[in-house]
């Protein structure tokens, strides 16, 4: 609706008449410095994201990832993520930023994958190691990739 005030106005038309101010005059009338005074402001009432470099065995490599504890932490993460230019391709980590609950764990994580289930804690993994390593399917799948490799190396 940038651009577009009248278009604004209908749509928040109801929250003028409750007595509100009119926010789309007063977007619109503001200075581009006072508009990203005003955007910087409310992104700074945003808690910080404690961010750190972290080995994500499902892909592989190191990931550049926010340390989440709740969905609050995973939400801004998305936010801040959505809005910002520099904040890399979303490709990086499996398409989107997904979200997952650690099946071994119980933590929230950022997903590297749709299907990932445990978060990257060594601990998890292995306990994901574990599970598919008793499973036949797995194994079996295990033996195909294994056979791949050894072929690709050998070509
Ligand atoms: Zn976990």
């Amino acid at each position: 609706m940038d651009g577009n005030p009248g278009k604004a106005k209908d749509t928040y038309k109801p929250l003028f008449e409750a007595g509100g101010k009119d926010i789309c005059k007063e977007w619109s009338d503001m200075s581009d410095a006072g508009q990203a005074e005003r955007v910087d402001r409310f992104m700074r009432s945003l808690p910080a994201l404690k961010m750190g470099v972290q080995y994500s065995t499902g892909a592989g490599k190191l990931l550049f990832l926010p340390y989440v504890s709740s969905v609050f932490d995973s939400a801004y993460y998305a936010l801040v993520r959505f809005v910002s230019v520099d904040a890399g391709a979303t490709s990086d980590t499996g398409g989107k930023t997904s979200l997952g609950a650690c099946k071994a764990c119980g933590g929230i994580f950022v997903k590297n994958g749709n299907r990932q289930i445990y978060c990257d804690n060594v601990m998890c993994q292995s306990v994901r190691n574990n599970r598919k390593a008793n499973n036949y399917y797995h194994r079996k799948k295990q033996q195909e990739i294994d056979n791949f490799i050894e072929e690709v190396i050998r070509s």
